[in-house]
């Protein structure tokens, strides 16, 4: 790489020492242009779509203080992000924390001016919500696929009679919008006590598959990934990692805690399962750091972002070879 190049790699911890400096995810540089980039890392400081437990507003911030524990090559993979892509912290989309309706238009515009430059986005949320205005930037022209890890289907329609958007319905309004394939979409790690016994009904019945947290340990890891990859398929497709779909003992920092779900391990299992697809953006939303003054939930969130990051950069990497 030429000294230009290595202005889109993380700083050496050799040059200065990981816990110094201003944070940025993965300590790459900041860049305020995503001209150039192939992989930007942003963040969307808002909860605004939350409608219990807040806090994801603080995800961000935490995850970038955090992810300086990231290091170069994927110790399984061997992929090297840095090395294969050009990579860049764009920076948190000046979000309006007291206006939904003009966040939800705040994030698409920054994210319609990422993809325009080309750059592939992974998202450090927020609540989930801010996957909806993402997806309205990046799947503008065709429905995506998507691969989700949750104990929600974010398939709910509304909250408190009229209002539409909340972080339990960006892909009811994905699907509704056309941004969303149902048939190229799965669900992993489903769980908790509903509001009522038919609110997983509706995703089902347009076509996404739903994988419950009993069902996957009754499947397996390696079983749920080749599903997963049978049903979004070789188009493109989105990864939305909610910590919540995480064991609470792994993940306490959220908003939506449900007991019972899938370990750390399996996560990282999962995501690096997912190598070889056309990935076209990913996020790690739902981390809540006042429910965990540890800032583990942080470190967890930052972790699922390299895991994510490794597979994203091996398939930007594919489309330039062509
Ligand atoms: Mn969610
Ligand atoms: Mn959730």
């Amino acid at each position: 790489m030429t000294d230009d190049e290595s202005s889109f790699k993380p700083i050496s911890g050799n040059v200065m020492p990981r816990f110094s400096g201003i944070a940025t995810f993965m300590r790459l540089r900041h860049l305020l242009e995503p001209d150039g980039v192939e992989i930007g890392l942003i963040g969307v400081p808002w909860d605004g779509g939350t409608t219990n437990r807040a806090g994801a507003r603080h995800g961000p911030r935490q995850i970038r203080d955090m992810s300086t524990m990231m290091r170069n090559v994927h110790h399984v993979s061997r992929i090297m992000p840095f090395d294969l892509c050009r990579c860049a912290d764009l920076g948190d989309v000046p979000v309006n924390p007291i206006d939904l309706e003009d966040t939800l238009g705040r994030v698409e515009r920054f994210y319609a001016k990422v993809h325009g430059a080309g750059t592939v986005p992974l998202t450090a949320g927020g609540d989930h919500l801010v996957t909806l205005p993402i997806m309205r930037a990046l799947a503008k022209d065709r429905p995506v696929g998507m691969v989700h890890f949750d104990a929600h289907t974010d398939t709910w329609d509304r909250y408190f009679g009229d209002h539409f958007y909340t972080h339990g319905t960006p892909f009811r309004r994905a699907v509704e919008e056309g941004l969303l394939d149902p048939k190229r979409t799965v669900q992993i790690g489903i769980r908790g006590a509903l509001y009522g016994g038919a609110d997983n009904d509706w995703g089902e019945a347009q076509g996404i598959r739903v994988i419950t947290i009993d069902e996957f340990y009754e499947m397996g890891v390696d079983n749920v990934i080749a599903e997963a990859r049978r049903i979004v398929g070789d188009g493109a497709t989105y990864v939305s990692f909610d910590v919540d779909g995480l064991d609470p003992v792994y993940a306490p920092g959220t908003g939506t805690p449900e007991i019972g779900g899938f370990t750390t391990f399996e996560a990282q299992r999962m995501v690096r399962g997912l190598q070889g697809l056309d990935l076209i953006g990913g996020d790690v939303v739902e981390v809540a750091p006042p429910f965990d003054p540890s800032g583990n939930t942080a470190i967890v969130g930052a972790t699922m972002m390299f895991e994510i990051l490794c597979v994203l950069a091996d398939a930007v990497a594919r489309r330039r070879a062509g």
